[in-house]
């Protein structure tokens, strides 16, 4: 059993689609095991992607990901990282596979509507960075 880290972007809370996203995590057969809705801070937004600064798409990764509320979740099951990168599909929206939550929710490369963990250690670190050890039991 392994966990991974999930973000519900502010594109995908603005078209009112967390009911039908949890929906999809749950028929996918993972178990939401903690979750909260936040507006993240810029300073937050940079230290989660501190991977991708200086990149040419970091600031406006921070607009977008400042823009509204988020809501982030930690996700469980059998090889989670992996089954929820598949669940959610390709980084660019035009190559996501049809069935996958960035194929029906993302707008563009940057308003791809989901974040997930790339592997264990980052999901590690990633439910650190927005979870308490009492909230993540
Ligand atoms: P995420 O980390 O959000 O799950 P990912 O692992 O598929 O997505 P990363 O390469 O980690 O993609 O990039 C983080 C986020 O930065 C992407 O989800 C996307 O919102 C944005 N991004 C990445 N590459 C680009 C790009 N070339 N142009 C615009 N935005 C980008
Ligand atoms: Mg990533």
């Amino acid at each position: 059993i392994e966990r991974t880290f999930s973000i519900l972007k502010p594109n995908a809370v603005a078209k009112n689609a967390i009911g039908s996203i949890y929906s999809r995590f749950e028929h996918a057969g993972f178990t939401i095991v903690a979750a909260k809705m936040l507006h993240l801070t810029r300073e937050q937004a940079a230290g989660f992607y501190a991977e991708h600064d200086g990149k040419p798409f970091f600031n406006g990764l921070l607009d977008f990901m400042t823009s509204g509320p988020v809501v982030v979740q930690v996700l469980e099951s059998e090889n989670a990282v992996q089954r929820y990168r598949d669940l959610m599909g390709a980084t660019n929206p035009a190559n996501a596979l049809a069935g996958t939550l960035r194929a029906d929710y993302a707008d563009s490369m940057t308003e791809n509507a989901v974040h997930g963990s790339d592997s264990l250690a980052s999901a590690v670190r990633e439910i650190a960075y927005f979870f308490s050890d009492d909230e993540v039991c």
